[in-house]
């Protein structure tokens, strides 16, 4: 077993990592938003493209560098060392994982009007799946949303929200029920719908804890909202296959990015802890505080491993649902203790805004629901080893 990235990947992640060190985390900015202006993000990304590291995990016919599912999980964390770095190296959420989706299903008029201005970073997308109680959540198969034909077309009528990039977005992927008498598995159909079409509501970004994502995070409303059978994505009824051949890369993705946060943090920490001196010592010469980083260095290296495999496995083509839920569970719930673990040893100057670990603390709360909340992977991995056993 060769756990070696090949030297290519090497290469890519240092330079990713240079370009996050160099270009991007000197544009952060904790004391406000955190976000950043358009005209900064098409600066930077103009900056990405000269440098060669545009989109890595995109085919070169589509302005990427061509890396595999295994081959970016170094290079990924390198870019999600600055919460920046995936938006300035097209490799954010949810764009990233949409355009995975429509890589995989789009048909050729579908790619040439949405996926190919979107690889070159002209636009941004949203994928609009949640609505509020008592609609699809945690359980998809809640979807209220519906899609009803009109002659050639489809009219949809629902009301969505954590629609991430919902604001200002070039297009939106809506998941409705098209039919009724099917179960919602069997039943539900994604339409790409573009922006500014009469019958798409942005009622409002909603206000979350943790700096300003790029794009919010939208309540969306959809009233007779007419679409063209031309707007299916894949095939009517498809919706729920489309979605899991998205959500299981892009759940690693997201780990990976998230890596890379909180491996900055523990770096943050390990440098505080080598300077600050208490009761006669340096920090890092306290066991309490050895202790803290070593379960952080240790629980990211778990990770690591985990998203490795995951990644082949599904590089193998298998599902690997188990392996992408234990992923997502771990670097969900690691990300969250060290950076826990990172304010701790700052003390005072963790929670202050002069440091990143206090904006990123907040932001990280929500790695452990979107994108299926950690009891419901945990119900995934329960389901298998249950099954298992009975099957003895
Ligand atoms: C920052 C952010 C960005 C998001 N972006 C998007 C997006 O772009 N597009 C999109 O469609 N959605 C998006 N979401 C929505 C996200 O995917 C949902 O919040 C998530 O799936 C949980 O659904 P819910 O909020 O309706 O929680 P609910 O379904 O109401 O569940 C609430 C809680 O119940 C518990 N629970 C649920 N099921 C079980 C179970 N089986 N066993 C035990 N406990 C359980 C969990 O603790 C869960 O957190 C985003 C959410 C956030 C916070």
């Amino acid at each position: 077993m060769d756990f070696s990235h090949p030297p290519h990947v090497s290469e890519i992640a240092h330079r990713v990592r240079r370009f996050v060190d160099e270009e991007v985390i000197p544009l952060e900015d904790f004391k406000s938003s955190g976000s950043i202006s358009d005209a900064a993000l098409r600066n930077l990304r103009q900056k990405a493209k000269a440098a060669g590291l545009w989109a890595p995990q995109l085919p070169p016919d589509l302005g990427g560098m061509g890396l595999s599912l295994s081959e970016i999980v170094p290079v990924f964390e390198a870019a999600g060392r600055s919460h920046l770095g995936p938006l300035a190296l097209n490799c954010a959420a949810p764009d990233e994982g949409n355009m995975h989706l429509l890589q995989l299903f789009t048909n050729g008029q579908q790619r040439e009007r949405y996926l190919k201005p979107l690889a070159a970073g002209e636009i941004h997308s949203a994928f609009a799946m949640t609505e509020p109680a008592p609609g699809a959540g945690s359980d998809p198969t809640m979807l209220l949303t519906r899609a009803e034909r009109d002659g050639e077309d489809w009219i949809i009528n629902g009301h969505k929200w954590f629609t991430s990039g919902g604001e200002g977005a070039g297009f939106y992927l809506i998941m409705a029920r098209t039919d009724s008498d099917l179960p919602a598995h069997k039943g539900s159909t994604i339409f790409i719908a573009p922006a500014g079409m009469p019958g798409i509501e942005v009622v409002r970004n909603v206000p979350i804890m943790g700096f300003d994502d790029f794009g919010g995070h939208c309540e969306m409303k959809f009233h007779d909202l007419r679409l063209p059978a031309s707007a299916v994505l894949g095939e009517v009824g498809q919706g729920f296959a489309l979605t899991q051949a998205r959500l299981g890369p892009a759940r690693l993705t997201h780990c990976m990015r998230w890596t890379g946060i909180a491996q900055r943090a523990l770096e943050i920490a390990t440098q505080y802890a080598a300077e600050r001196d208490a009761f006669g010592k340096h920090l890092n010469e306290h066991q309490a505080v050895q202790w803290m980083l070593a379960d952080s260095a240790l629980e990211l290296h778990a990770g690591r491993l985990m998203m490795q495999q995951a990644a082949w496995l599904l590089e193998q083509g298998q599902h690997a649902r188990e392996e992408s839920s234990m992923c997502k569970v771990h670097a969900a719930e690691t990300v969250n203790r060290v950076l826990d673990r990172a304010i701790q040893i700052c003390g005072g100057k963790g929670i202050s805004r002069d440091l990143p670990l206090s904006s990123w603390y907040e932001a990280a709360r929500a790695f452990r629901i979107y994108d299926g909340a950690s009891e419901v992977h945990r119900m995934v991995i329960a389901r298998g080893v249950i099954k298992r056993h009975s099957a003895g």
